[in-house]
């Protein structure tokens, strides 16, 4: 028995939005509206999702000893994720220096939470820029020093807004202590190839998979197929590259589960015979469709570490991703189970 259904390890930030009716341009000021703080970062949505679904989870991440952060660890409490894997203040541990000279944090310095400045115009479009503050600084160090909530783990999940050598370490970490791997490429990024071929599922949207596939053709890397046209084929083309299995969410259209024995089971869906199955999302009136990816990938991560086969637990994931697009906001989207079965009825 895990002590975690799920492990994230991933990213905190504090996502300050401000309305307009125009972006600037370059030299430009305008007035917005009154700044709304949201809690936000891919980890930290992935972990409340799945802690507010009523997961045994926790966040891996660090934050910075500061309002944001503070907001951050509360809203983790709040969603019933255990504190326990939260790193707040300096990063002590050595490998921790900002060399770049962008005027990041040096050794023993505090570093700030990380912040998603995000504007949305009137049309709806949004331009965000992301200081990655305290996430920058979550090294493999701190995946070596959380051993035991590796160990305790059914399912470590991954996402990539901090260091890819963090996320290389704790996919590595996981695979040791037998808990299983869940990864979502976003901000897409290349992997190592003993990494992607720990990933089970793999889980990205359309556009990630177009970018991974089409990075699988640049002239360095081993021979690939090419973006296709038919999300069924991306499936197999992905599965190519290595991940043990594929799960690419379509939006409105629901998500492609592909891998070894998918298609079998009973219960799975409408399978086409070639290990692919397509899970079909139920129809909602989308509000805001803001962290959907992430309120979808914690509950298959969480369903996974209770013991559902892939396609069962992302039928569940895309009833969760449908429910959060109902309401604004990312983590104050998230449903309950009861909210789930409710919407069921
Ligand atoms: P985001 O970046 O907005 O967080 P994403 O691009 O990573 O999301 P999507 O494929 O848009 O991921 O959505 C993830 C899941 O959320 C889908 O598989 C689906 O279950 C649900 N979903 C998203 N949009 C809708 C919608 N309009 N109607 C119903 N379900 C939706």
């Amino acid at each position: 028995m895990h002590g975690y259904d799920l492990l994230v390890v991933g990213s905190a930030n504090a996502d300050l939005v401000i309305g307009l009716e125009r972006r600037p341009g370059p030299g430009e000021t305008v007035l917005g509206s009154d700044m709304v703080i949201h809690p936000g970062g891919k980890g930290a949505n992935q972990a409340a999702a799945a802690a507010r679904l009523g997961a045994r989870t926790t966040l891996l991440a660090r934050v910075g000893a500061d309002a944001y952060g503070r907001m951050l660890a509360e809203a983790q409490r709040a969603a019933g994720a255990d504190p326990a894997g939260l790193l707040m203040g300096a990063a002590d541990a050595p490998g921790t220096v900002d060399s770049s000279g962008t005027g990041g944090a040096a050794e023993g310095e505090d570093a700030p939470t990380g912040v998603a400045l995000i504007t949305v115009d009137a049309a709806g479009d949004n331009s965000i820029v992301v200081s990655p503050g305290a996430n920058a600084r979550l090294t493999p160090d701190d995946v070596a020093a959380a051993r035991d909530l590796f160990e305790a783990a059914a399912v470590v999940s991954l996402q990539l807004e901090i260091p890819l050598e963090t996320v290389a370490a704790a996919a590595r970490s996981a695979a040791e202590h037998g808990a299983r791997v869940v990864l979502n490429p976003s901000p897409p990024a290349r992997l190592p190839q003993d990494v992607l071929a720990l990933c089970d599922p793999l889980v990205l949207n359309e556009h990630e998979a177009r970018l991974l596939l089409a990075d699988s053709q640049s002239p360095d890397s081993e021979p690939g197929q090419s973006p296709e046209s038919d999300p069924g084929e991306w499936a197999g083309a992905l599965l190519a590259l290595g991940p043990r299995s594929v799960v690419v969410t379509l939006g409105a259209e629901g998500a492609l589960v592909a891998g070894p024995g998918v298609g079998t089971a009973a219960d799975s869906g409408t399978a086409d015979g070639s290990g692919t199955v397509r899970v079909p999302s139920p129809r909602v009136r989308a509000v805001d469709t803001t962290g959907a990816g992430d309120a979808f990938t914690g509950a298959l991560g969480w369903r996974l570490g209770r013991g559902d086969g892939l396609v069962e637990a992302v039928r569940y994931a895309v009833r969760v991703g449908a429910l959060a697009v109902t309401r604004p906001g990312a983590q104050e989207s998230y449903p309950s189970a009861a909210d789930v079965e409710a919407a069921d009825q």
